[in-house]
């Protein structure tokens, strides 16, 4: 087995692509959201320095997330995907000098592209349940709910995330596609890029991806 990024926009299915590779191929998914969270709910000495930089509405910094990408990768046996890191080049750098001192590699690099109105479609038909959490789209026939704004599980009314509006998803997908530019063309030079765009259905995502990885 071979070890991947994901890089993709928000509002792909990255993470769900993630689970599927961890549930088939029995892949470690490391995603540096979610270090950093535990981070913070261990209460570890360096949460609150992380705390603090998230409630500023900061990124945090790079020499955190690479300590903890380090540690965890340490702690791992197994092929891994990584989802949420490199953003830019110098964390790429970064990752590249952990893995060498770790004898690692990275073997796929996998953008999951995704069309800026097909992405809006899928953000604006993405309702949550505010008791179970669980996620629907009536954007896509599988996400449904069986009844018209209701929970099938809890039976109340579906709500819409405060994020979830056209004009904010808007902003964060062009910022992103513009940070991600460079790191982009980094790869593709390196010639370990694969492009693959993302199908409104998982399993048809996940096709693309074993076509690359197999
Ligand atoms: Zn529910």
């Amino acid at each position: 087995m071979k070890n991947i990024i994901f890089i993709a926009p928000p509002a792909t299915g990255k993470s769900t692509q993630s689970k599927m590779l961890v549930e088939k191929y029995h892949y470690n998914h490391i995603s540096t959201s979610n270090l950093l969270r535990k981070e913070v709910s261990d209460n570890t000495p360096l949460a609150n320095d992380i705390k603090k930089m998230i409630d500023a509405g900061n990124l945090v910094s790079d020499e955190i997330v690479t300590k903890l990408l380090e540690v965890e990768l340490k702690k791992i046996s197994g092929p891994f995907v990584l989802d949420g890191y490199p953003r830019n080049i110098i964390q790429a750098k970064n990752l590249e000098l952990i893995l060498k001192k770790n004898n690692l590699n990275i073997n796929y690099i996998i953008y999951i592209d995704i069309k800026l109105d097909e992405a809006i479609k899928r953000v604006k038909g993405r309702l949550i349940c505010p008791q179970c959490n669980k996620v629907y789209n009536t954007h896509n026939n599988i996400m449904k709910p069986k009844h018209d704004n209701i929970c099938d599980i809890c039976l109340i009314k579906l709500i819409v995330r405060p994020d979830d509006n056209e004009e904010a998803y808007k902003k964060r997908y062009n910022i992103f596609v513009n940070e991600i530019k460079p790191l982009l063309e980094y790869y593709n030079e390196k010639g370990v890029l694969s492009v693959i765009e993302d199908s409104l259905y998982p399993d048809e995502t996940f096709n693309k991806i074993e076509k690359i990885i197999l």
